[in-house]
């Protein structure tokens, strides 16, 4: 296993079956090699920023069987915002002082094209310095089919309108067979792949997520994160200055309000393989982000041990990962985050959403 290591490290190629091997390795081997390459980059940085997620509909014409957030049977409560109230969410929290918007949504067959872009039309009209980070591309999938307009125009429309940059979300699981059965009706892994490359195209950056702890294998998160190794490497190849994703984070699966039956969680030991195999694996991807509200602060902040460098922001309200059962509904107050940050004996960085550096705690 030491050898898989190695070589894992000194950038061979190998395969998701061969990468998947990492995980025999006992835990604190693994965590010093993906110690050390975040030591290298960030030394005791962790960084974090002062966001707010919005929200605007829970009412989805998809059924992701993992899914507690849209309105169906067991959350039986379906809300719709208005741009106004958008508007209103937004204004508040930047007064709050929060620098990105984070807004993700259901597939709501109700809202028009124009709708969405009107949102980030009259966003960055009433405040222009706040980052957009919006639309998964799972939703620019979804916009594609419903409205006819092709991904690439969907994308050059959202940029045109103010969007800065993309969240991460949708990519779920990338292997087929799993895919299928937990998110029939999604974007496929191949779309999910090309609408990122071509925002990056147009000099934007994103991030990327991987949905792990359900049914998935150890061999699927490799393949997950091989695939986003050689979408961030052809980027490179092309044209250095073009935009790529900023991180990866894997996201807990979180049990609860769901339809997916899974026999076994991963341990902690294991989810905190995971992170350390990404460190390890995605040496392209600049950041590896360990999500508080998924893997619980105390969790993401032993992560930053493991190889992450991140734990996302103060988020303020938390709709998706909270319906199922994770702790993050209201967010966490920024004075909090960094004394808990300093508490484990690390340094807190508040980033902007493209990691610049905005102050040192
Ligand atoms: S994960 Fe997203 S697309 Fe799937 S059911 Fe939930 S809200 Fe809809």
């Amino acid at each position: 296993m030491q050898r898989i290591l190695e070589q894992a490290l000194s950038g061979e190629e190998l395969s998701a079956q061969e990468l998947s091997k990492l995980y025999e390795l006992d835990i604190f081997t693994l965590g010093e090699a993906a110690d050390s390459i975040r030591q290298a980059k960030y030394q005791k940085k962790i960084f974090f920023n002062v966001n707010r997620h919005i929200n605007p509909s829970n009412i989805c014409a998809d059924i992701c069987k993992f899914c507690a957030f849209s309105a169906h049977r067991k959350n039986p409560n379906p809300y719709e915002m208005s741009i106004d109230e958008i508007l209103i969410q937004a204004i508040a929290s930047a007064k709050n002082g929060a620098k990105e918007l984070h807004i993700v949504s259901s597939h709501n067959p109700n809202y028009t094209y124009d709708w969405y872009m009107n949102v980030f039309r009259e966003i960055k009209k009433a405040l222009p310095d706040i980052h957009i980070k919006a639309l998964t591309a799972a939703e620019v999938d979804f916009i594609e089919r419903k409205f006819g307009i092709d991904y690439q125009h969907v994308l050059e429309d959202m940029a045109k309108n103010g969007v800065d940059s993309m969240p991460g979300g949708g990519a779920e699981i990338f292997a087929p067979k799993v895919r299928e059965y937990i998110c029939k009706g999604k974007v496929k892994a191949n779309r999910w792949l090309e609408i990122h490359r071509y925002w990056h195209s147009l000099g934007k950056m994103s991030n990327a997520t991987m949905l792990f702890g359900h049914i998935e294998s150890k061999i699927d998160r490799l393949d997950h994160m091989l695939q986003l190794k050689t979408a961030q490497s052809e980027k490179s190849r092309v044209d250095s200055k073009l935009g790529g994703f900023n991180a990866f984070i894997p996201l807990l699966y979180q049990r609860e309000n769901n339809y997916l039956k899974v026999d076994s969680f991963p341990t902690g030991q294991e989810i905190l393989k995971t992170i350390a195999i990404a460190r390890i694996v995605l040496d392209n991807i600049p950041h590896i982000k360990a999500y508080w509200a998924t893997l619980g602060l105390n969790l993401a902040l032993v992560a930053q041990e493991f190889g992450a460098d991140d734990l996302d922001g103060t988020i303020e309200v938390e709709s998706i990962q909270s319906a199922a059962g994770a702790k993050s509904k209201n967010g966490i107050p920024k004075n909090e985050l960094i004394y808990q940050i300093k508490n484990a004996g690390f340094l807190p960085v508040e980033r902007d959403s493209i990691y610049n550096e905005c102050a040192v705690y």
